[in-house]
């Protein structure tokens, strides 16, 4: 443990003598007065809060022992005081105890008597110390949880100012950040004119401010800055006795300065407040940077649901737009078609083919579009799965006959019904069947099969075509995901699909699952739940 720093004041050299062999004799470090105002003068030359004991004789002939006790305490606030006194200044010396004192030792005295007192004192001394250090844990505790609780880049700074502000009993606290131009000025105060805040507003290596931030350790002045050249500029703030400056550095990054500091009239501030403080701008540097983070992200999540506000209109306006003339191109090519004959029917049906292309491409964008947006809802009811199938093979029947495909559907009478939306149902086996009739070769087939399953249906899309490679087979219901490479592709499509049918197949409960062999053919499955009994 380090040596305990004792001033003796004490006016009869004998005691003196004494008092200052006993103490040195037992390795502590003693200044010495021989009167009360060489003693306040010899506390001062000591740094604040560094004097840890005094022992004061309570007759003096110019200050008293009371009156130098309460002086030196105003430097150093966690002074212990042992009082010397005689008989017949017992009142005084209770009277002294009553002040704080935390001894006294009786004229005469031997001197293993006085360092026992001395002893005592420092032990108590210490373990109040002690005691102060774990109190502050609890403050510290609710601080560190408080901030970690809002994360609002404007409450923080005001929150964080306040809690130094109570907890230091300080007159003033200020919180300095530093912005984009490198400029340092006051986010958040307690107990400052309005008008200082605003002029606040300084480079960042200017003042007290700075020179915390440049050197990134926390700042203590006590008494008259003027005599200070770097803080000169502060000594117009004439009132302020004591002041702590703590730079708040998070990850080698200084985000600004906390300020407290106290009038004439309140003690000054110690080296345990530093303790404590120090303590609070770490935290107040986490707190900030999660807010400044939050803050952030809080943007680009704003900017992220503009874009895709404006992508969901574009989509909107866009698709309304081109169904209307597609609709027209696509009545008239099968009007057309259906009078023309030789290569003209056949011009006719591949303007049929791409005008059904494009008007898919459209349907996925819209139905992605209601995925996004919430749009998409289901109405879950008893539903028969043939008529839907014999429906989407009709629709698609012409594409698969162009294709040279054959088509067979075995779906036994007295499959069940299922519990889902009959509209969503339609949509995935659209985009199956259509898939399968798409990535099949000419002489190919497409099998539709429905099959009970314990308490699901399962329609199985089969097709002989080109297949998947076993690495794409989950990524192929990812968004716009291809197998084939965009610049060589044989077959039309966006990619979309396959991930919209999963996504709504979610939300009717059912099931997408898939196997396939490169070059052989590719089994899709959708399952369902039976419908229930009512
Ligand atoms: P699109 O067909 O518009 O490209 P999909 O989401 O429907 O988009 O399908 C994604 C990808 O999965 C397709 O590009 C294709 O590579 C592959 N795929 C889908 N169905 C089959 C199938 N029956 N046979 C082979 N590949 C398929």
């Amino acid at each position: 443990m380090a040596r305990a720093t004792i001033l003796l004041a004490e006016d009869e050299d004998s005691i003196r003598t004494m008092c200052f062999e006993a103490l040195r004799g037992a390795d502590y470090q003693v200044a010495v007065a021989a009167n009360g105002t060489e003693a306040v003068e010899t506390a001062r030359s000591f740094a604040p809060d560094r004097l840890e004991l005094l022992v004061t004789d309570l007759r003096m002939p110019d200050l008293d022992g009371l009156e130098v006790a309460r002086e030196i305490r105003r430097l150093h606030p966690a002074l212990g005081i042992v009082i010397i006194t005689g008989y017949g200044s017992m009142d005084a010396a209770i009277e002294a105890l009553k002040e704080g004192a935390s001894e006294f030792v009786l004229k005469p005295f031997r001197s293993d008597e006085f360092l026992e007192a001395i002893a005592r004192t420092l032990h108590k001394r210490r373990l109040e110390r002690e005691n102060a250090r774990l109190r502050t844990l609890i403050p510290l505790f609710d601080l560190s949880r408080a901030l970690m609780g809002p994360v609002d880049m404007e409450t923080i700074p005001q929150y964080i100012v306040r809690i130094a502000q109570e907890e230091m009993r300080a007159d003033s606290a200020s919180l300095m950040l530093v912005d984009d131009q490198g400029k340092l000025s006051i986010h958040a105060a307690e107990g400052l004119p309005p008008e200082v805040i605003l002029q606040t507003h300084q480079s960042i290596d200017e003042g007290i401010a700075g020179y915390v931030l440049a050197h990134r350790r926390p700042m203590i002045l006590q008494g008259d800055k003027s005599s200070d050249p770097r803080f000169a500029y502060i000594a117009r703030e004439s009132e302020v006795r004591s002041a702590i400056s703590l730079p708040l550095v998070y990850q080698d990054h200084a985000l600004g300065v906390l300020n407290v500091s106290r009038r004439e009239e309140t003690p000054p501030f110690t080296e345990g407040d530093i303790e404590f403080l120090s303590v609070l701008a770490t935290q107040a540097a986490i707190a900030l940077e999660n807010a400044r983070l939050f803050q952030e992200l809080q943007e680009a999540y704003r900017r992220l649901a503009e874009l895709d506000h404006l992508k969901s209109e574009f989509i909107s306006i866009a698709s309304h737009e081109l169904r209307a003339p597609l609709a027209v191109l696509l009545a008239y090519a099968t009007l057309s078609e259906a009078e023309a004959s030789g290569p003209l029917r056949e011009h006719l049906e591949q303007v049929q083919d791409s005008a059904m292309q494009l008007k898919s491409i459209i349907d996925e964008m819209v139905s992605l579009r209601r995925i996004d947006t919430g749009e998409a809802q289901v109405r879950l009811i008893n539903v028969h799965i043939a008529p839907i199938i014999s429906g989407v093979l009709e629709e698609l029947g012409p594409l698969a006959s162009r294709g040279n495909l054959s088509v067979s559907v075995d779906v036994p009478e007295d499959i069940p019904a299922v519990r889902a939306d009959e509209q969503v149902v339609r949509l995935i086996l659209s985009s199956l069947v259509s898939n399968a009739i798409k990535y099949t070769p000419a002489r190919g087939s497409v099998t539709v099969r429905a099959r009970q399953d314990r308490d699901r249906v399962c329609v199985d899309v089969e097709d002989t075509g080109i297949g998947i490679p076993a690495e794409a087979l989950e990524r192929i219901f990812d968004r716009f995901y291809q197998v084939e490479d965009s610049l060589r592709r044989e077959h039309g499509g966006i990619g979309l699909g396959l991930a919209i049918a999963r996504e709504m197949a979610e939300l009717i409960d059912a099931e997408i699952s898939v196997t396939s062999e490169l070059h052989k053919g590719s089994c899709f499955t959708l399952s369902l739940p039976v419908a229930s009994e009512d």
